[in-house]
């Protein structure tokens, strides 16, 4: 009997450590994982770092990047291009003018009618067209009649029909795809990107092509203006405040333009304006210097896309890519331990979660982070997540989100030291301590991720207050213009109307 009981007791004791045992083996294993997701999280924060101290070296490589690219084809990953666009809309400006923007997330076909009011547009009709997906990869003749048949339909819905009776009109189409000008209303295409792809388009006329099929549509309209978004947003921009110098797009994609006094333009010798001046169109998205913060995921995510080495500042900014780059890095916790379940096989899945979705989680305000669940099973098909791990998801789009508007804030910062407009006087100035007198400076911005993403813009805004220290940040004003890239065409079809 007494051996049963010491045996029994024996067992007992033998159970409950190995029970015991397991809970501190969990308990050790659980600190382990959380251990390595902090490391992965705490590792992302310290390559994204954007101190003022680093985001002055990104200003003043973009100034030293804009300069060589405006001293020879090549000299620098900034394409600097010229846009012949040397007037820009100064209110005068009357009758009714059209424009054609592809290139963007729809086909647009707009009109506006000016009165010779700065500021007032009387009217502003726009429709928003998918481009059939046959014609993306069909000729050139099957893109631009679709193209004219569009604007001849809109122009008989409208109350425009009669207008075209009492002479011709002018048209400024908003072409965002690379493309070589040689003047405001001329310019051949470099290449198609956008899912575009029509072989016997490029090296042509883009403004040729539109113009043939405007007149097999028998339209009275002439092409004045052939420009992109960035351009159109600088004279939406100009229009609206004559103290816009440039412009931003931070959407889809990013972009920057301004204006650049001809004779910095020491590529072009000899280039000659009435104005003094001209936009350059900078395509800013390929800007590169070794001052940014880059991390593992970037490369990885340039690695993985169709155009690796290409658009480098554009793949940390953009609304195409920061969605992608938080998955990455999910991707990567979830491979370091299971906080996030078993593993997702959408987690793997490239551009699943996008920029908007990322946003949504990141600005989440319910104390147990609902959204942020739903979002993660509902397009990660991750299950189950708990609070902890909600909160780590959140400080990764924070992170992300950051990191890309800070960028942003110096790049514009750049472009307004290559100005002279950023109270140092420029890059070929002297510097002095006390700061060169401000002027007040206006750059126009336009683009869903901008305007849509809250946190987003904040931390742009601080950072340009961080740079330039409150009193000079007074007087840089970024305002956002609507449908600049589609409007701002036509109104560079008016200014540049010989009528
Ligand atoms: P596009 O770049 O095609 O001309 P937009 O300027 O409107 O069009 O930008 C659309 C982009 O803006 C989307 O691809 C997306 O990345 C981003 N975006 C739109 N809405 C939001 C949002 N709510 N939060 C974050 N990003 C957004
Ligand atoms: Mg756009």
């Amino acid at each position: 009997m007494g051996r049963v009981v010491v045996g029994v007791a024996v067992s007992v004791a033998v159970v409950a450590c190995i029970v015991a045992a397991g809970v501190v083996g969990r308990r050790v294993q659980n600190r382990g994982k959380w251990r390595r997701v902090v490391r992965v999280l705490k590792e992302l924060e310290e390559d994204c770092e954007t101190s003022v101290g680093r985001l002055k070296q990104v200003v003043d490589a973009m100034a030293v990047e804009m300069h060589a690219g405006l001293a020879s084809e090549g000299g620098s990953k900034l394409k600097m291009l010229l846009t012949f666009v040397d007037n820009l809309p100064d209110g005068k400006e009357i009758g009714t003018h059209y424009a054609l923007h592809l290139g963007g997330t729809n086909f647009r076909v707009l009109s506006i009618q000016l009165e010779g009011n700065r500021s007032s547009i009387l009217e502003h009709d726009v429709e928003r067209l998918p481009i059939p997906q046959h014609l993306m990869t069909s000729t050139g003749n099957d893109l631009f009649d679709f193209i004219a048949s569009s604007l001849k339909e809109f122009i008989d819905k409208g109350n425009n029909s009669e207008v075209l009776r009492g002479g011709r009109r002018d048209l400024g189409f908003t072409f965002s795809f690379p493309t070589k000008q040689t003047s405001i209303s001329s310019g051949v295409l470099i290449k198609w990107t956008k899912g575009f792809s029509i072989e016997d388009m490029v090296g042509r006329d883009v403004t040729e092509c539109l113009q043939q099929a405007l007149n097999r549509k028998g339209l009275n309209i002439r092409v004045t203006a052939l420009i992109n978004d960035t351009v159109g947003t600088l004279a939406l921009g100009h229009y609206q405040d004559a103290d816009t110098v440039a412009a931003v797009i931070i959407g889809t994609g990013t972009n920057a333009c301004y204006l650049e006094r001809t004779d910095a333009i020491i590529k072009c010798q000899g280039l000659h304006t009435t104005s003094g001046f001209m936009a350059i169109n900078m395509e800013w998205g390929n800007f590169w210097s070794s001052h940014l913060p880059r991390t593992s995921y970037d490369i990885d995510l340039d690695f993985d896309s169709p155009n690796p080495n290409d658009q480098g500042f554009e793949k940390m900014i953009s609304g195409m890519y920061l969605g992608d780059i938080v998955r990455r890095v999910i991707l990567q916790m979830s491979r370091e331990s299971d906080i996030f379940g078993s593993g997702s096989s959408r987690l793997s899945m490239a551009f699943v979660l996008t920029t908007p979705l990322m946003a949504e989680m990141h600005e989440d305000e319910s104390p147990d982070l609902r959204e942020v669940a739903r979002i993660l099973r509902d397009t990660l098909g991750i299950l189950e997540v708990p609070l902890k791990a909600r909160k780590l998801v959140v400080r990764i789009c924070n992170t992300v989100t950051r990191r890309a508007a800070r960028l942003v804030a110096a790049g514009i910062l750049g472009i307004l030291k290559k100005m002279g407009r950023d109270g140092t006087g420029g890059i070929a100035g002297v510097r002095s301590r006390s700061a060169v007198n401000m002027k007040r400076t206006v750059v126009a911005v336009e683009g869903g991720l901008y305007t849509n993403y809250t946190m987003f813009r904040e931390f742009l805004l601080e950072a340009l207050t961080e740079i330039l220290g409150e009193d000079n940040a007074k007087h840089v004003i970024l305002r956002v213009t609507e449908d600049g890239s589609g409007i701002g065409a036509a109104l560079l079809a008016a200014s540049h109307s010989s009528n």
